[in-house]
């Protein structure tokens, strides 16, 4: 196995409409040329820390907010800087995840996503759209660079599931069981139908290879761009359709979608064989040492992490409140912990195998929340892992995007130990 540092990307979208027509809104976020740094300036006139000026910097800042910039960082850059890089990582048989974390506006949905959940094109198998963002991008590229390898001795199987993590619990948006909402009902009868008529929320176990997975989760295998482009657009009407059922739910919940590649090398005479000069082709001494290699993707699009007000009197919406910041709190602190054995030495997982050898002298609360601990090996195990931290540019967020960078900076000091999953066929 080898080390490899999680890679933190920050991007900041443009103001928006409603920032610009208001006069005290001001962009408070500054990108260097050399694209790899950016500045805050903090506080008003009026504040005490004002003209304090805060400086990052991390492995890519991408300036989102004026086309008319020369370092302006389109849909297409930001994918290809962050998320197609991890198309040869999992061809080489390593796990990946890429990961949208910031306060809820700033852009996660629109890097993960982009604004073509429904283009009729993509559907059809078309390329994505200038605004598509991360998932249909990767998709598409991991498709043309399947076909590009077709023609080679190597068998390729595609599976991909989708879920979204909700007051601690997972729902399927790809079960073939739709959701179903009355359309002139109060939100609180909606959200009581909604309870109704979806099935049980999924558990999470632990596998002893492949490690912690959601058990009975839907799974589909797909063979082409189009066919995988479909069921990305029912899991995002699922979504939708359950965001607007309980207002408001989007912000709050975290949603998932990974991708199993898995390639076996069918070609028999690669040297390894003994009876390579036999002219047999696929004897069973061959097919044995056929070499299979697995790669699991997730590209997450987590909750806005903005401090939840409990200030309404909603009990429900407290509730909620409550449950997401405890994935991300403790997404926080696992963070924050191995960060932390980064200086004082190696780390154990709660229950991971893979680091049973290690020195326990660092806990990492993976099993505290649903979501660290579905995402387990790709926070500190085996993963390459990319944070995209989304911000806004405007002075009313200052305090929220200065709490994204400090939370940014912690994760860029994550090391993963990573290895090919590769096993023998049998
Ligand atoms: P989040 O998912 O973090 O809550 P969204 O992705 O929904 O935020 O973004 C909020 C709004 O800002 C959306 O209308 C989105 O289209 C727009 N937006 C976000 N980032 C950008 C960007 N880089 N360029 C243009 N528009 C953006
Ligand atoms: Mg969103």
């Amino acid at each position: 196995s080898e080390d490899s540092n999680m890679m933190v990307a920050v991007r900041v979208r443009p103001l928006n409409a409603l920032e610009c027509t208001r006069g005290q809104v001001t962009n408070v976020v500054q990108v260097h040329s050399n694209s790899n740094e950016l500045t805050v300036q903090a506080g008003s006139s009026a504040d005490a820390s004002a003209g304090v000026t805060h400086f990052f910097s991390y492995d890519q800042v991408f300036y989102s907010c004026d086309p008319d910039r020369k370092n302006y960082a389109c849909q297409a850059k930001v994918f290809e800087k962050t998320a197609c890089p991890l198309i040869d990582t999992a061809f080489e048989g390593y796990n990946a995840c890429l990961f949208a974390y910031g306060q809820t506006g700033s852009g996660k949905s629109y890097s993960m996503m982009g604004i073509e959940a429904l283009d009729d094109a993509a559907l059809d198998g078309g390329p994505p759209h200038d605004e598509a963002g991360i998932i249909p991008r990767f998709c598409h590229e991991l498709f043309r660079r399947i076909e590009a390898v077709r023609h080679q001795q190597l068998q390729v199987e595609v599976e991909v599931s989708y879920f979204e993590i909700y007051n601690e619990k997972i729902h399927d948006l790809l079960s073939v069981q739709q959701v179903v909402t009355a359309g002139d009902s109060t939100p609180l009868q909606q959200h009581h139908q909604h309870q109704q008529q979806t099935r049980p929320a999924l558990k999470v176990r632990e596998h002893p290879i492949f490690g912690p997975y959601v058990v009975d989760l839907s799974a589909h295998s797909v063979d082409s761009y189009s066919a995988l482009r479909n069921w990305l657009a029912v899991g995002n009407s699922q979504r939708a359709t359950a965001s607007t059922a309980m207002n408001d739910k989007s912000s709050r919940s975290h949603s998932i979608f990974n991708i199993v590649l898995n390639l076996t090398d069918l070609s028999s005479d690669d040297g390894l064989s003994s009876d390579t000069d036999s002219g047999t082709t696929t004897s069973s001494a061959a097919s044995s040492l056929r070499q299979t290699r697995r790669s699991k993707i997730s590209l997450v699009d987590l909750a806005g992490s903005e401090r939840i007000s409990v200030s309404g009197s909603n009990g429900e919406r407290i509730r909620e409140g409550v449950s997401i910041n405890k994935s991300l709190l403790t997404l926080g602190k696992v963070i924050a912990a191995l960060a932390d054995s980064r200086k004082n030495g190696p780390y154990v997982g709660t229950t991971s195998s893979s680091s049973s050898s290690s020195v326990p002298n660092i806990f990492v609360p993976y099993r505290e929340s649903v979501l660290t601990w579905l995402l387990r090996e790709n926070l500190g195990g085996n993963s390459k892992t990319v944070m995209l931290a989304t911000i806004s540019p405007a002075s009313v967020h200052v305090d929220e995007t200065l709490a994204t960078l400090r939370y940014a900076c912690k994760a860029r000091s994550i090391v993963n130990r990573v290895k090919v999953n590769e096993s023998p066929h049998d």
